[in-house]
């Protein structure tokens, strides 16, 4: 007679096994949330569902905000996006899918909730041709894949003699992660913000559709890609105008206590021809003129910026730049002079710095490495930007935008 509590080995074997797997998928952060249908698509092989890779899935810059995602994708090509986002629509219970740039958002903007998030930084490591970036031969725009940073955009196009006209302050960002949102620098006033330079965009929209779009074709997704905080679409491509690229830069920065003589110092100066590059920024008396973003001043420029500190509380600077090259080198000093003309700042706090374009435009990598090896860059990192509207021509802006609705009405 067969013992009731004989059990076969192979099947004591199975049932270990098995539990382990079990608790081992539940390790996993969520994975149990995502369809189990997803293991037979062809991307299958390139989730992954590692601590490593969800961690930096959930860390962005701000270091504020965690979202857990189910499980992050390692594409190899567009196609492997287009099937995850087809897959996603076709569940009864869609997923979020969510790309995800340099992560240098601040408040989580790339992460995906039990849902995908897209690793775009993976495309670079895989391009059959070349590296992502294409000049054209016009050499009017090059053709950047999304995922492309902008350091790697500046140096590409530089071989050609080119440059984008229009930057961020910091250049470790990548293409499709500023276009989602707009991309200020010194150069918006005269050229508009990066997603004004756009001419052309390929974008897998979130019914997995692949188009190409500019503002005459499909133009409705353009303007809604263009600045759309990743909702619209995913882009993989932008063509992106370009320009004659200057050698060097004059980059001055004037100090002010009155904040009203500051900014009709700024106006006027965006006002006037022949610069290239104009920003504000704060000094507070409680932080040190030179900071991890900008370390400008010379030792002792700097002890005389911190007298008048100590006087006013608060500083104001203005930073314009004037680009040269060979051509204009002999002029370029008389230049600068004649822009400073009728300015206000306080009389002899005008600092002067001659830079090569290149170190001028990668100026916020320096503290970036610095602030790492301080062990200072992986900790909370709020960050407010605040576009100041002039209070003053707030009539002629109210009957703008009164004549502009009267207008849109007949
Ligand atoms: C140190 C520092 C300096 C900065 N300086 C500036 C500056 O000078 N000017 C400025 O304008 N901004 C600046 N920023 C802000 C920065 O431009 C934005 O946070 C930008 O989104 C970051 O790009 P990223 O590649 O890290 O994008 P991520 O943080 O990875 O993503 C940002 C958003 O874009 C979406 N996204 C990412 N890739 C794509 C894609 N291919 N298609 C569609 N959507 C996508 C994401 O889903 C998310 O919504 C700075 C940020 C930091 C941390």
């Amino acid at each position: 007679m067969a013992s009731p509590s004989l059990i076969p080995a192979h099947f004591i074997v199975f049932f270990v096994v098995s539990r382990l797997m079990s608790i081992i998928g539940n390790l996993r952060p969520s994975k149990n949330s995502l369809p189990c249908e997803i293991d037979s698509l062809g991307v299958h092989a390139k989730l992954r569902y590692d601590l490593d890779a969800i961690g930096l899935a959930s860390t962005d810059y701000g270091n504020i905000v965690h979202e857990i995602p189910s499980a992050v994708l390692y594409p190899t090509s567009i196609d492997d996006i287009i099937e995850l986002i087809k897959f996603s629509n076709e569940c009864p219970l869609p997923f979020n899918v969510a790309a995800r740039g340099h992560g240098h958002s601040v408040r989580g903007q790339a992460m995906a909730h039990d849902g995908v998030v897209v690793n775009m930084l993976s495309l670079k490591k895989h391009y059959k041709n070349g590296n992502g970036i294409r000049v054209s031969t016009s050499g009017n725009y090059a053709d950047v894949g999304g995922e492309q940073l902008w350091i790697d955009v500046l140096n590409a196009t530089l071989e050609h003699g080119l440059a984008p006209l229009s930057w961020t302050d910091y250049l470790y960002l990548t293409v499709g992660g500023t276009l989602s949102n707009a991309g200020f620098s010194g150069q918006t006033f005269l050229y508009g913000p990066q997603i004004s330079n756009v001419l052309e965009l390929d974008v897998i929209t979130g019914k997995a559709d692949f188009m190409t779009c500019s503002k005459d074709q499909n133009s409705e997704l353009f303007y809604a890609v263009l600045g759309g905080l990743g909702l619209f679409g995913i882009i993989t491509r932008a063509r992106i105008v370009l320009a004659k690229a200057p050698k060097r830069v004059k980059w001055v920065r004037m100090i002010y206590s009155d904040f009203s003589i500051f900014t009709r110092d700024q106006e006027h100066l965006i006002s006037t021809k022949g610069l290239e590059y104009l920003e504000g920024s704060l000094l507070m008396d409680y932080t040190p003129a030179n900071n991890w973003r900008s370390s400008f001043f010379s030792p002792s420029n700097e002890s005389q910026i911190i007298s008048l500190l100590k006087k006013h509380g608060i500083l104001y600077c203005l930073d314009m730049v004037k680009y040269y090259d060979d051509e204009t080198a002999n002029s370029v000093d008389k230049d600068v002079q004649m822009l400073q003309e009728g300015l206000n700042f306080i009389p002899g706090f005008t600092f002067m710095r001659d830079e090569t374009y290149v170190d001028f435009l990668n100026r916020v990598r320096r503290g970036e490495i610095t602030l790492k090896s301080k062990g200072l860059w992986d900790v909370p990192n709020p960050w407010l930007n605040l576009l100041v509207p002039n209070v003053s021509k707030k009539e002629d802006y109210g009957s703008k935008c009164t004549d502009q609705r009267s207008r849109d009405q007949t």
